[in-house]
């Protein structure tokens, strides 16, 4: 008996031992390949406000000289009144430390937009589709996003429907089109000059009967008539609940970033008329007026769902306010 148990443990043994040197050899099981994740997808993104607002932080670093803060926070379009706050807090928060300036401003930026924004998995998980209508004026970089979201949707497995409701725009249903076809999902338009209802309509019934994750809806910013965006939008939201009544889940509206604070008015309008639930920021890479989504979030108290740095695909960055004003106080 014992020399079978012995028998047994020596080819155990052996067995375990060929095994060690066939991985020595050929090197250990390898982790399916992955692509090295950057730590904070912002960086090397926001530069031009990081040139500004990193940099002149930097010389106030101790003892805090507060006038140079205060016209960094300035130049880099975080506003008068969200400054003046900033400052307050930053000063309060000191109180006789020597914690560096920037990382006591970095602290309360953070807090001006991070709490209120409602987690994508979880709209997704409540709404099928989850329909969100993309608002904004023309060149704010609607059209574009609406591709880039699209990509970041399919990229996570879900499945997308672009919705071509700006017929007003010479050339945007083509433009959108291009989109669908570029990142591989559906697409449903009307003609050019179409009812932009009639559009919305069909994209919403046609996500809804295809089963979709998510319906993209892309609107008019600017009309050829001289009726009212707002009442056409409002129009458009109306038709989109008589196949979805809690439709659109979600208003995002598109600002420029280049804009800075001056965009502050144009983003009451929409919010006020269609109520918006979410921003996103375009055009962040080109500007150093990337300061100016701290006053925009806070005095429209919305949150900011994504952030634009570039023309391509992959250019749209899910805002994450830590990492956002990691990368621009440097
Ligand atoms: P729409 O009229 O609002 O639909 O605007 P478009 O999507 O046509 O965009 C207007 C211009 O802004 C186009 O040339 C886009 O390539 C460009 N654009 C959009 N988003 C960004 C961005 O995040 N960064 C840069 N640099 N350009 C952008």
């Amino acid at each position: 008996m014992i020399s079978i148990y012995l028998s047994v443990g020596l080819v155990v043994l052996g067995v375990g031992a060929l095994a060690g040197w066939a991985i020595k050899k050929k090197g250990r099981p390898q982790a399916p390949t992955q692509m090295p994740k950057l730590e904070n997808p912002f960086l090397g993104k926001l530069e031009r406000t990081k040139s500004i607002l990193g940099l002149k932080l930097e010389r106030s670093a101790t003892p805090s000289n507060w006038e140079v803060v205060e016209e960094a926070l300035l130049e880099g379009d975080v506003g008068a009144a969200t400054t003046e706050r900033l400052i307050a807090r930053a000063k309060q928060n000191r109180n006789g430390s020597d914690e560096p300036v920037k990382s006591l401003l970095g602290q309360e930026m953070v807090k001006l937009i991070d709490t209120r924004r409602v987690a994508l998995s979880e709209l997704m998980e409540k709404n099928h589709p989850l329909v969100i209508s993309v608002v904004g004026i023309n060149g704010a970089g609607k059209t574009t996003t609406i591709g880039k979201l699209a990509h970041h949707f399919k990229s996570s497995g879900k499945k997308v429907l672009l919705g071509a409701g700006d017929t007003f725009r010479a050339g945007a249903i083509a433009q959108l089109k291009m989109w669908a076809e570029r990142v591989g999902v559906d697409f449903v338009t009307g003609r050019e000059g179409a009812d932009p209802g009639a559009v919305a309509f069909d994209a919403v019934s046609a996500g809804k009967a295809r089963a979709m994750d998510v319906v993209l809806l892309d609107t008019a910013g600017r009309l050829h008539t001289k009726s009212n965006l707002m009442e056409e939008l409002k129009k458009i939201h109306k038709v989109v609940k008589k196949v979805i009544p809690e439709a659109p889940h979600e208003t995002w509206l598109v600002l420029d970033g280049t804009l800075g604070q001056n965009s502050i008015n144009q983003a009451k309008e929409f919010s006020e008329a269609l109520g918006v639930t979410g921003l996103i920021v375009t055009k962040l890479d080109g500007t150093s007026k990337g300061g100016a989504i701290f006053p925009i979030s806070e005095e429209l108290s919305l949150p900011v769902y994504f952030v634009g740095v570039g023309e391509s695909v992959e250019d749209l960055i899910p805002f994450q306010p830590e990492k956002f004003v990691e990368a621009i106080l440097g």
